[in-house]
């Protein structure tokens, strides 16, 4: 389109530019290029009829206003389009646009924009109005995703004593507060944050959230990243939550000094020995789930090692990690699962099977290698703790805190025949 169609074919339009022109000084300073100060606004106004509406060589046009530029960039000194809108902003301000060249050409379409405030100059724009206006959005959005997140919370006070709560609640808790609790006992960072795991699995990890959360002393946090919830369409909801990425709240409804209480309890309990009857009756199957998850996490880390995907609900992996349990100490049964990584890969290779079907293939050989070593009563080393999983915080209060050991588990068989 030709900029200066519009400018002359409707009257009114041009009234306005040279009233605009006339009216505000600062404006046209401001808009005007200098080198066509020389020119009274009847000759600019001419110029822009000759140079767009004529054939006149533009050498000529350079020549009879005395204008100090080349051919090629007379459009660019030409005075703007004022566009019949105004500016958001200013409301007085009518938006200007650049004026194309005589041959309609340009490399980019000119932007309207407001030559008061700058609004539209660039895309997304920083006028002033724009900024403010996208500050206040920002502040009405994080006030409805906190109205949103205020709408889930409980307000659940926890009145149980230390000693009535669940064993893997304890032990949950303590670990929880050593991890990510803040010196407020109130706010919980986000566990994905920590570079140490809280449970020995991300399913561990989140299962003991879950459970801390529904027993009432986790509250999703009115600091949780957007990214950590799901919401309804409408943001009045929060309809899922990321257990291992949301802000969590400790005990909220509780005073400090409640929550302090509660915990200095538990830790007292803890080390005094002298536990509850019913903590007994769960710590050795405690015991055997940190010792599985552990295993089952390594299991993961070993496949994904080889770019290759463990299956996380297997529950014939499970099943055959803890037959491996019974005879072995979990250093021992990494050996096996490492042992079997390794054949896995070869096995894959040598009869090309899909990269699918590596977890079934490494559970397979690992299976076998189980039967094998249990009835050969063969010797097995004891792998070392992998640097890259280390033992998580939960398992860590479970030993070092609660059975008051002084190793980490990984060399000691759970006793799982004590079960059976
Ligand atoms: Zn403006
Ligand atoms: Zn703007």
């Amino acid at each position: 389109m030709r900029r200066g169609i519009s400018f002359w074919g409707d009257q009114n339009h041009l009234v306005d530019f040279v009233f605009n022109f006339n009216l505000n000084d600062c404006m046209r300073n401001s808009l005007q290029d200098k080198r066509l100060a020389h020119l009274s606004e009847e000759e600019i106004s001419q110029l822009l009829l000759e140079y767009f509406e004529t054939d006149v060589p533009v050498s000529d046009l350079i020549e009879k206003y005395e204008l100090a530029v080349t051919p090629s960039k007379l459009s660019s000194i030409l005075p703007p389009e004022i566009l019949p809108e105004h500016c958001p902003y200013c409301l007085d301000e009518k938006l200007v646009v650049a004026r194309g060249s005589r041959t309609g050409y340009s490399w980019q379409t000119p932007r309207a924009f407001c030559p008061s405030c700058g609004h539209g100059k660039r895309e997304p724009c920083r006028c002033g109005g724009c900024k403010s206006w996208r500050a206040e959005q920002t502040l009405l959005h994080k006030e409805r995703i906190e109205a949103a997140v205020q709408a889930v919370q409980r307000s659940w006070r926890i009145d149980i004593a230390p000693s009535d709560v669940q064993f893997e609640v304890a032990v949950g808790i303590l670990g929880l507060v050593r991890h990510s609790v803040g010196p407020d006992y109130a706010g919980v960072s986000p566990f994905q944050t920590s570079p140490v795991p809280l449970g020995p699995s991300e399913t561990y990890t989140k299962q003991s959230v879950e459970l801390l959360y529904h027993r009432g002393f986790l509250e999703i946090g009115l600091s949780s990243d957007e990214s950590s919830l799901i919401f309804s369409e409408d943001l009045t909801q929060v309809v899922q939550y990321r257990p291992t990425a949301v802000s969590w709240e400790f005990m909220p409804a509780n005073s400090l000094e409640e929550r302090k209480q509660f915990v200095f309890g538990l830790e007292e309990i803890v080390s005094s020995g002298n536990w509850p009857e019913h903590w007994y009756d769960d710590v050795d199957h405690f015991w055997i789930a940190i010792c599985v998850q552990e295993c089952l996490h390594y299991f993961g880390y070993l496949l994904k090692q080889r770019y290759l995907e463990a299956d996380r609900s297997d529950e014939r992996l499970d099943q055959i990690i803890r037959r491996a349990l019974k005879k072995f100490c979990p250093a021992q049964v990494c050996n096996l699962l490492w042992q079997s990584a390794r054949d896995t890969v070869d096995f894959m290779a040598t009869k090309g099977i899909p990269d699918r079907q590596a977890h079934a293939v490494c559970r397979g050989i690992f299976d076998r290698k189980v039967d094998k070593f249990v009835a050969e009563g063969w010797e097995l080393r004891k792998s070392r703790r992998d640097f890259n999983c280390p033992q998580s915080v939960i398992a860590s209060v479970f030993f070092h805190q609660f059975m008051q050991s002084s190793g980490d588990g990984f060399d000691t068989a759970p006793p799982v025949t004590r079960l059976e």
